[in-house]
C-alpha cells in the first residue's frame, strides 16, 4: 500500500521513520491498521526493526521495557481510537514505573474530525494524564522536532515554564491544593510521551530540503549533591545504630551497579533490593539481608534510599513496617519525592550513580564502617537463619500437587544464573521475590510500582530482543501465574515469529490467588446445566488448563508438569532449544500459599 512522494519529496510516515533513526531508535513494537501501515513499512526501509504484536498494551509494555533494559526508549506504534486506547495500560504503567517510552498513535484524517470519522477519538487529551508530553506534530516539516522533543521529555527533566502559568492562580485557594497531584506530572524523571499522527499528515508530501532533521539526542546531563548534604548522609549513618541500605530500580535504571558495590563493599552496611533493585548488588551477597526483610525495615534507625520510593511498595515508611522516627536518607534525581509519605532527614537531589559515587568517597575519607559483630547484624543474621529452614522444608516438600516453594526453587537450580528473569503473578511473584534470585542488574522484570499483571511476555519478548543484540547468550525466563499468562498469552505467537526462545513457566494453581481441583470442578458441572459455571466462586479459571499448547499451536515447544521430575526434564529441555519460545505449564496446588507472613500483604499503615 506504499504511495510513494515524488522525486526529491517526502511524506510524513517517511520523515517520522527517518526521525526516529536520527534519534537512536532501534526497535518499534506495534499492532498495524488504518492509518499507520505506510509508518510501519517506512520503519523497516529506514531500518529500524519492527516488531509486530498481536496487543497494543503488549506492545507499549516491550516498548517501556526496552527503555528501561537500554535507557533510549521503545518506540510502541498503534492505530487510531481503540489502538491507542489499549496502549495507555501500558503508558500507566511506564509513568508510574518511571521509564521512558514513546507511544505513536495514528489518527483520522483532519478534514474528517468533529464528523464522526472512522475510529476517531482525542487521543492527545486521552493520554495527557499518562505522559510527560502529548502532542500533534503541526505539520510534515517540523515532525522532526517533535519526535526529537517526545525523546528528551522521555528521558530528561523539564523546564519550570509550567509552574509560572500555574503560579498565577496563586489567589485560588482550592486550586491551590490540588496543585500538587498537577505537579506530579511535571516530572524530572524518565516517563512516557504520545506523538498523535492524523493519516492526512502522514500521508502528505513536501520538498525534502523543507525538512530540517536533527541530531541525535545528546544523554540526559547528570547532577550531583551539595557536599555538606553527603557529610550529613554519613554522620548519620555513622551515629546509626540499626542502619540499613536499600537499592531501588532507579538505581538499576542509572547503572549505579559500580558505585552501589563499592559503597556496600567499603562500609559493610547490610542492604536490601526492592523488586527491580535486584541484581544491583548480587543477591547472593553477603551483606543482603533480603530473607528478613520485614525484621530490617521494622527495626532500622536509619535508611538510605538509593532510587527508590516510600510508596506502598515500601509502606510509605511508616509505622507499624517502620520505627515511628526511622530517619530517612534519600537519593533521588526528583525533588518532589522527598517528605513525601514521612519526613525526609537528609535529602541528596542528584543522580543515583553521581550521588553514590560521592557518598563512596567520602565514607572512605570519614572511616564509615559498619562492623559486622553488632547485636543488629546478629538480629538479622538469626532471623534469616530461621526463614531459611522454613522455606527449604516447603522447597524440601516435593509432594504432588506441588507447592510454589518446591517448583519455584527447581527453576532457580536449573535456569542459567545471568538470565533476565521476568516475574508477575500473585503469590507467584511475592514468593518469586524470595526464590529467584538475580546476579546482574536489569535483570529483572515485574509487575512494578503500578502493580500491572499481564505484562509478562510483552516485557520478556523486549529483553529477548536486547540479548540477541547484546550476544551474550543470555536467556528470558518469565515466570508467571496462570491468571497473569492469560492477559498477554497471544504473544507467544510473537515469541516464535521472531524466533526468540523464551521461556515461560507457567506455575498454574487454576485461578487467581487460587482455584478449585478438577475433581471438585467435575462434580459442581455433574449433571450438567448452564448456570452451574455461576456458582463458581469468581477467582476460578478452567482447571488444568493446557496452556503449553499455545506453544505447540505457534511452532514452540510445550510441557505439562504435575511433578518436579517432570519439571526438571522441560525445563531442560527448554534451556536446550535456541530457536523457539518454550511453555512450561507447571500445576500446583490449588490451594498453595505463601509461607506464614508477619504482617499482611499491604498493611494498612495508619495514614
Ligand atoms: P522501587 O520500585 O525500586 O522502589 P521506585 O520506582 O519507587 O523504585 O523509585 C525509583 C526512584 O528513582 C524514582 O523516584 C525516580 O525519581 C528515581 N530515579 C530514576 N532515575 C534516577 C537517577 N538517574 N538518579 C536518581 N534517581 C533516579
Ligand atoms: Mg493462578
Amino acid at each position: 500500500p506504499l504511495s510513494k512522494p515524488e522525486m526529491g519529496a517526502v511524506d510524513g510516515a517517511s520523515v517520522l521513520a527517518k526521525s526516529l533513526k536520527d534519534q537512536g531508535i532501534e526497535y518499534v513494537y506495534g499492532v498495524v491498521g488504518i492509518p499507520i501501515i505506510e509508518t510501519s513499512f517506512a520503519l523497516q526501509q529506514a531500518g529500524i526493526k519492527f516488531i509486530g504484536m498481536r496487543n497494543e498494551q503488549a506492545a507499549a509494555y516491550a516498548a517501556q521495557a526496552t527503555g528501561f533494559l537500554t535507557r533510549t526508549p521503545g518506540v510502541c506504534l498503534v492505530v487510531s481510537g481503540p489502538g491507542v486506547i489499549h496502549a495507555i495500560g501500558g503508558l500507566a504503567n511506564a509513568q508510574s514505573n518511571c521509564w521512558p517510552m514513546v507511544l505513536i498513535g495514528g489518527s483520522c484524517d483532519r478534514p474528517q474530525e468533529e464528523l464522526g470519522a472512522f475510529q476517531e477519538t482525542k487521543q492527545v487529551e486521552s493520554t495527557r494524564l499518562f505522559t510527560k508530553f502529548s502532542a500533534r506534530p503541526s505539520n510534515v516539516e517540523r515532525i522532526p522536532m517533535y519526535v526529537e522533543k517526545a525523546i528528551r521529555m522521555a528521558t530528561y527533566g523539564r523546564p519550570g515554564l509550567i509552574r509560572l502559568q500555574f503560579l498565577q492562580h496563586k489567589n485560588d485557594k482550592l486550586f491551590m491544593r490540588s496543585f500538587p497531584s498537577y505537579f506530579k506530572l511535571l516530572t524530572h524523571k524518565p516517563g512516557a510521551s504520545y506523538l498523535d499522527f492524523p493519516g492526512d499528515l502522514l500521508n502528505t508530501s513536501v520538498p525534502e530540503e523543507q525538512v530540517e532533521f536533527l541530531p541525535k539526542l545528546p544523554p540526559p546531563p547528570v547532577s550531583v549533591a551539595p557536599q555538606d548534604e553527603i557529610l550529613k548522609a554519613i554522620e548519620l549513618l555513622k551515629s546509626a545504630k540499626n542502619p540499613l541500605v536499600i537499592v531501588g530500580k532507579g538505581a538499576a535504571y542509572a547503572r549505579a551497579e559500580q558505585n552501589v558495590n563499592e559503597l556496600i563493599r567499603r562500609t559493610s552496611l547490610p542492604f536490601l533490593p526492592t523488586a527491580m533493585g535486584k541484581g544491583v548488588i548480587p543477591d547472593d551477597h553477603p551483606n543482603c539481608v533480603s530473607s528478613a526483610r520485614s525484621l530490617a525495615l521494622q527495626k532500622a534507625d536509619v535508611i538510605l534510599l538509593l532510587g527508590a520510593r516510600l510508596n506502598w511498595m515500601l509502606h510509605f515508611g511508616k509505622p507499624p513496617r517502620f520505627q515511628p522516627d526511622v530517619k530517612i536518607i534519600q537519593v533521588d534525581i526528583e525533588p518532589e519525592e522527598f517528605q513525601q509519605s514521612i519526613p525526609t532527614t537528609v535529602t541528596l537531589l542528584g543522580d543515583v550513580n553521581q550521588v553514590t559515587g560521592q557518598l563512596v568517597e567520602a565514607a572512605s575519607q570519614k572511616q564509615l564502617v559498619y562492623p559486622k559483630d553488632t547485636p543488629w547484624w546478629k538480629m538479622i543474621t538469626e532471623k534469616m537463619d530461621l526463614n531459611r529452614k522454613t522455606v527449604g522444608a516447603m522447597m524440601a516438600d516435593t509432594s504432588v500437587p506441588l507447592n510454589y516453594y518446591a517448583a519455584l526453587s527447581t527453576v532457580q537450580k536449573l535456569i542459567p544464573k545471568n538470565s533476565i528473569i521476568v516475574n508477575e503473578g500473585a503469590n507467584t511473584m511475592d514468593i518469586g521475590r524470595t526464590v529467584l534470585l538475580n546476579g546482574l542488574p536489569r535483570c529483572r522484570l515485574d509487575a512494578g510500582t503500578y502493580g500491572t499483571m499481564g505484562l509478562g511476555l510483552g516485557f520478556a519478548i523486549a529483553a529477548a530482543l536486547n540479548c540477541q543484540k547484546e550476544g551474550k547468550g543470555q536467556r528470558v525466563v518469565c515466570v508467571q501465574g496462570d491468571s497473569a499468562f492469560g492477559f498477554g498469552g497471544m504473544e507467544i505467537e510473537t515469541c516464535s515469529r521472531y524466533k526468540l526462545p523464551i521461556i515461560s513457566v507457567i506455575i498454574n494453581n487454576s485461578g487467581i490467588y487460587g482455584g478449585v481441583d478438577k475433581e471438585i470442578w467435575d462434580q459442581i458441572n455433574e449433571g450438567g446445566g448452564s448456570e452451574l459455571p455461576y456458582r463458581l466462586p469468581p477467582n476460578t479459571l478452567s482447571p488444568q488448563c493446557r496452556y503449553e499448547k499455545l506453544a505447540e499451536m505457534a511452532g514452540g515447544q510445550g510441557f505439562f508438569c504435575e511433578n518436579i521430575e517432570q519439571l526438571q526434564s522441560a525445563l531442560e529441555k527448554a534451556i536446550a532449544e535456541t530457536e523457539k519460545p518454550t511453555i512450561i505449564n507447571c500445576m500446583i496446588n490449588t490451594t498453595a500459599q505463601r509461607k506464614q507472613q508477619d504482617f499482611d500483604w499491604l498493611t494498612r499503615a495508619k495514614l
